[in-house]
């Protein structure tokens, strides 16, 4: 089973239908594969590019139907339901990539965050919260100022509030809508860095080069390839990642997000097992995109080359940032990708632009 390669010309079920399922479309087109969108909103911007499921995650109906049509499924987005992913892999015989052992840790972030202790894997200190005795106990030895985060659902700082000094614990755990979270010791962190790893059925694994992310408002900025970092953050950055996507025993694509510390250890803060906003840049500065990399993870094809040819910079354009694109498509070195969103929102990801700063 696991030397059997899904070759091109299958089609590639995918769970979830934004941006991130749109350019897993478009890398997978240029191998040669076929799409289909599994999404419940009936106009997304993957569903430009693919055939379409509009059908909700309990549909057992439209899942079966789905499963029929695709060779293999993967994901774009982490949240999707345990149950359908279940159904889809163990009743209708199409294998789902990454399983549902490795969306079940990555949902709760309690469960991940003892997922990555016990494989030796270092993170702030934490303690889950279940009640208002749990947070006052562990902000007692956690110490202030710390982070509140639900361990369910929260994304792009939702489902976050700082203990600060003068934080009322009572008002917190109300705040936060009393569901179980985590408690986190806050870091404070010279940089913010992230590791893209894949690896196949056969078990190869491979890593991009570290990258150094910016964020404004909680939402990630900027992408800066690579890292300023030491050698040795830079191993132990790239150790975690691998040790992270073995253990879990992932197969497809595993971001791994990490803080780095004034005394130059490197915390994990958390994974996300499908392709990420920090990995655009390899679409236009890597031999192998992160995108082409999960086709080839999924399929069990050999992964690609990983190698960077300079360095780079990504930006993200949110909501009317996207006005300014012929300005954008004047920039020589610049590469424009705009997701094909009609609503250019407040915050909203509407594209990013890839910019090669030097050649090696
Ligand atoms: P998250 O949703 O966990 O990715 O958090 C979003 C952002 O909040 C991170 O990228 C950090 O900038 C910040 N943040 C999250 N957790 C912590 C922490 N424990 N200490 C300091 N900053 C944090």
């Amino acid at each position: 089973m696991s030397d059997i390669m899904i070759a091109p010309g299958a089609t590639i079920g995918i769970l979830g239908g934004g941006q991130l399922g749109r350019m897993i479309v478009l890398a997978a087109a240029n191998l040669g594969y076929q799409c289909h969108i599994f999404e419940p909103q009936a106009s997304c911007p993957a569903s430009q590019v693919a055939r379409h499921t509009s059908a909700n995650y309990d549909d057992w109906r439209a899942l079966k139907a789905f499963a029929a049509d695709c060779d293999v499924i993967t994901l774009e987005f982490e949240n999707v339901p345990v149950d359908a992913v279940n159904y889809l892999n163990n009743d209708c015989d199409t294998p789902v990539y990454p399983g549902a052992h490795v969306l079940r840790v990555a949902q709760d972030r309690a469960l991940e965050k003892t997922f990555l202790n016990n494989a030796g894997i270092a993170t702030a200190p934490w303690a889950e919260i279940n009640s208002l005795e749990d947070l006052t106990a562990s902000v007692k030895q956690i110490g202030r100022p710390s982070v509140l985060k639900t361990a369910r659902g929260g994304y792009d700082g939702k489902g976050q509030l700082k203990i600060d000094v003068n934080t009322d614990l009572t008002q917190a755990w109300h705040e936060i809508g009393q569901v179980k979270c985590v408690l986190e010791g806050f870091i404070d962190f010279t940089m913010e860095i992230s590791v893209i790893a894949a690896r196949n059925l056969r078990g190869d694994t491979s890593a991009f080069d570290v990258v150094e992310n910016q964020h404004k408002n909680h939402i990630l900025d900027k992408t800066i390839v690579p890292a300023n970092i030491s050698n040795d953050i830079a191993h132990k950055a790239m150790k975690s990642a691998l040790t992270a996507v073995n253990t879990m025993d992932v197969v497809g694509l595993l971001a791994i997000e990490m803080f780095v510390t004034p005394t130059g250890d490197v915390l994990v803060n958390e994974v996300a097992p499908r392709p990420h906003n920090s990995g655009h840049w390899t679409q236009d500065t890597c031999v192998t995109s992160q995108f082409e990399q999960l086709v080839r993870a999924v399929c069990n094809l050999p992964l690609g080359s990983v190698e960077r040819l300079g360095d780079a910079e990504m930006q993200n354009l949110l909501g009317n940032d996207i006005e300014d694109w012929t300005k954008i498509l004047a920039e020589p070195g610049a590469h424009l990708h705009l997701y094909g969103k009609a609503d250019a929102k407040i915050g909203r990801k509407m594209g990013h632009i890839n910019r090669l700063i030097k050649k090696n």
